[in-house]
C-alpha cells in the first residue's frame, strides 16, 4: 500500500505529488494520458501558441505602416500545428517538475487510462493497474460541458483544433467565456468567418462591463459577428458544407451555418469515470467535487485540487491547491487554502485582463472612484500602433487603495500582473503613483492612473502629479 495516490497529472496533480513526496510520503501519481495534463497538452500551452501565431499575423499586417515592405501574410495551418507540437514537447522537455518528481522517488504511472475507485482505499485503471493507498488526492481536472440537444455530436471543442488539416472557412463559436472568445479571436485572425453566440446579454460576463463592451466593439470591427442574447439552441444538423445550428428566441426560429461549430459553454468536473460513490466522495450541485477549506472532500482520506473542485480554474490556482491538498493529506488538516489576489486574462485580440473587483461589484460594498486611461492617449500604445483599449482603476475613496484593475488592449494581461502586485502589497494609489516606472511602457499606465486617482482624492503625489508619462 502506498501512502498517497494522486489521480491526474495536470498542474494540480503534479504539485500535489511533489509536495507529498517532499513531506516524506510514499507517493504514486496515476494519470490517464500524458504528464502535464490539459495545461501542457491541450490548454494554455498549445492554445497560447496558436494565439501567438494570430499575434504574428496581426503584427505582420502592421509592417507596411512602419515602412517595411513584405507581401500579405498567409498561414499554413499544418506547419503551425508542427510548431505547436514542437512547443508542447519543448515545454515538457524543460519541465523541472518532471525531474523533481523523479528525484523525490514519486512512482509515475502515465497513460494508465481512466482511474476509478474500486473501494474507499483502492483504485483500478483501464490499463489494469490496481493500487491501494491510505490517502488519495483527486486532480482529474475538467471537460467541456456538453449540451443535451439533438445533433450535439456534430459539434467540436477547442481540442479539435489539433486535428484540423486546414483553417475552416467559417466557424460558429457558441459560448463567449474565456475559451470561446479565444477560439473566435484566433480563428478570425487565421481567416475564418466567425460568428460568436452568447446566450446572456454580453460576452465575457465575468469581466467588468466596460471590458465586455470594448472587446465586443473590437471583435465587431475585426468582422467577428457577435450575437448576444441569441436565445436557446434547438439542434445541430449536418449540411453539405458543414453544420447548421437551429435556435429560437421568443418563439422565433432561426439558424446559422458554418464549416464547424465549436461549443464552449462551460467546463465541468472530470469525475464521471471515477466512481466517487465507492469512496464516499460527494459532488456539489454543479457537479464539482465538494472540498472544505483544507481541500478535503466529504471522505476525509480523500482530497481534491484544481479544476475538479470548480474553484478558479486556472493553472496558478491549481498549483496552489495541489500544494495545500498534499500538505493536509500528509500532515492532517493544518493548512487552509487561501484566496490570493488572482489576475485573470486572455490572449485575444485585443487582450483583456482583470484583477480584484469589477466596478459594479466594488460599488455594491465600497465608495468608489474610477480612473480611466484610453489607449489612444498613452505614448507606448501610440508608438506601437496599438491604440485600441483602455485601462481602468477602481479605487476605494476611504482607504485610497486599489480594489480592481481592468484593461483591454495590447499587453493588458501584463498590466494586470503589476496591478495584482500593488493590490497584494496593499499599496495606496499615491504610493503607486510615486514609483518612477520606466518610460514608455504599458505598466507605466498604472502609475499615471494612480496619479490621476490620487489627485482626485486630494492626495500628495509630488512631481508625478503633473507628469503625463514624460511627454
Ligand atoms: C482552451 C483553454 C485555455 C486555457 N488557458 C489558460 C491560461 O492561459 N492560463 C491559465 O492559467 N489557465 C488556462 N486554462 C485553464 C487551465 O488549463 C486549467 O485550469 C488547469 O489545466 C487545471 O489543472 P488541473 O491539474 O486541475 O487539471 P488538468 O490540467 O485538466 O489535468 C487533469 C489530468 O487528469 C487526467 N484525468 C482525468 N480523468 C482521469 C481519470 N479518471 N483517471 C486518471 N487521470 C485522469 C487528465 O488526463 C489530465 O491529465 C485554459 C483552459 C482551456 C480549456
Amino acid at each position: 500500500m502506498t501512502d498517497v495516490a494522486v489521480i491526474g497529472a495536470g498542474p494540480a496533480g503534479v504539485l500535489a505529488a511533489l509536495r507529498a513526496a517532499d513531506l516524506g510520503a510514499r507517493t504514486t501519481l496515476v494519470t490517464r494520458d500524458e504528464f502535464g495534463g490539459m495545461a501542457a497538452n491541450d490548454g494554455p500551452v498549445p492554445v497560447r501558441t496558436l494565439a501567438h501565431a494570430a499575434r504574428l499575423m496581426r503584427d505582420a499586417r502592421q509592417l507596411g505602416r512602419y515602412g517595411i515592405v513584405v507581401g500579405e501574410p498567409r498561414l499554413e495551418y499544418s506547419r503551425l500545428l508542427e510548431r505547436v507540437r514542437e512547443v508542447v514537447n519543448d515545454v515538457r522537455a524543460h519541465s523541472s517538475l518532471r525531474r523533481q518528481i523523479e528525484t523525490l522517488g514519486v512512482e509515475v504511472r502515465e497513460r494508465a487510462g481512466h482511474a476509478r475507485f474500486a473501494d474507499a482505499h483502492t483504485i483500478e485503471t483501464d490499463s489494469g493497474l490496481r493500487l491501494a493507498a491510505e490517502t488519495f488526492i483527486i486532480c482529474t481536472g475538467g471537460v467541456s460541458r456538453r449540451l443535451p440537444v439533438p445533433g450535439f455530436e456534430l459539434t467540436n471543442t477547442h481540442s479539435d483544433a489539433w486535428s484540423l488539416t486546414s483553417v475552416p472557412p467559417s466557424m460558429l463559436v457558441v459560448g463567449a467565456g474565456a475559451t470561446g472568445v479565444q477560439v473566435a479571436s484566433i480563428f478570425n485572425a487565421f481567416g475564418s468567418r466567425v460568428q460568436l453566440f452568447q446566450a446572456g446579454p454580453r460576452i465575457l460576463p465575468g469581466e467588468d462591463e466596460d471590458v465586455s463592451a470594448a472587446v465586443t466593439a473590437a471583435f465587431r470591427s475585426a468582422n467577428v459577428v457577435v450575437h448576444e442574447d441569441f436565445g436557446a439552441i434547438e439542434s445541430f444538423e449536418r449540411t453539405p458544407a458543414g453544420v447548421r445550428m437551429n435556435f429560437a428566441k421568443n418563439g422565433q426560429h432561426n439558424s446559422a451555418e458554418a464549416t464547424l461549430a465549436v461549443v464552449a459553454v462551460g467546463w465541468v468536473a472530470a469525475t464521471e469515470a471515477l466512481n466517487l460513490a465507492a469512496a464516499g466522495v460527494e459532488t456539489d450541485d454543479r457537479g464539482f467535487v465538494k472540498v472544505d477549506a483544507y481541500m478535503r472532500t466529504t471522505a476525509h482520506h480523500v482530497f481534491a485540487a484544481g479544476d475538479v473542485t470548480g474553484r478558479m480554474m486556472l493553472v496558478p490556482q491549481a498549483i496552489q491547491d495541489g500544494f495545500v491538498a498534499a500538505t493536509n493529506a500528509v500532515r492532517g488538516p493544518t493548512m487552509p487554502a487561501d484566496d490570493a489576489v488572482s489576475p485573470v486574462g486572455s490572449f485575444t485580440d485585443p487582450e483583456y485582463a482583470q484583477v480584484g473587483l469589477t466596478e459594479a461589484k466594488a460599488r455594491e460594498t465600497h465608495d468608489v472612484l474610477t480612473a480611466v486611461l484610453p489607449f489612444d492617449a498613452t505614448t507606448r500604445t501610440i508608438i506601437d500602433g496599438r491604440t485600441t483599449g483602455f485601462c481602468k482603476l477602481v479605487v476605494d475613496r476611504k482607504t485610497f487603495r486599489m480594489l480592481g484593475c481592468h484593461a483591454v488592449g495590447e499587453r493588458a494581461v501584463e498590466i494586470a500582473q503589476v496591478a495584482a502586485i500593488t493590490i497584494a502589497a496593499n499599496m495606496r494609489v499615491d504610493e503607486l503613483a510615486r514609483i518612477p516606472l520606466s518610460f514608455p511602457t504599458y505598466a507605466g499606465t498604472l502609475t499615471r492612473l494612480a496619479a490621476s486617482a490620487a489627485r482626485k482624492l486630494n492626495l500628495e503625489v509630488g512631481w508625478q502629479a503633473n507628469q503625463s508619462e514624460g511627454v
